[in-house]
């Protein structure tokens, strides 16, 4: 399945942790595999890397801060025309794929 959901979107959180409901996000990442993608500044964790050696050098980073992947549903596409939370529905015209804003009917790949 073709998710609808591509890097560099706006999309904003619809479920989940009540703290991260109606954030929005810029996509940096797609895991189409999982139906899953990366939303900056959204699920951030904490890890703690252990020490590292590198080129003979022990790293340490410490604590390090990365954005965990939410389940695609969890997230609506935010249209950039009408600026709202939207469906898509997907048109094709030949090769090309275009989106369309189910609110505003909106071309979203111009
Ligand atoms: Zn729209």
């Amino acid at each position: 399945m073709e998710l609808k959901i591509r890097k560099g979107d706006q999309v904003q959180i619809i479920t989940g942790r009540s703290e991260e409901k109606g954030k929005r996000g810029e996509v940096i990442r797609v895991l189409p595999d999982e139906n899953r993608v990366v939303v900056q500044g959204i699920n951030v964790r904490t890890k703690h890397q252990k020490q590292v050696q590198a080129k003979g050098r022990t790293v340490n980073p410490g604590l390090v801060r990365f954005e965990a992947p939410v389940h695609i549903s969890n997230v609506m596409l935010v249209c950039k025309k009408c600026n709202k939370p939207t469906r898509v529905s997907v048109q094709r015209d030949g090769e090309k794929v275009q989106r369309v804003c189910k609110n505003c009917n909106a071309l979203l790949d111009e």
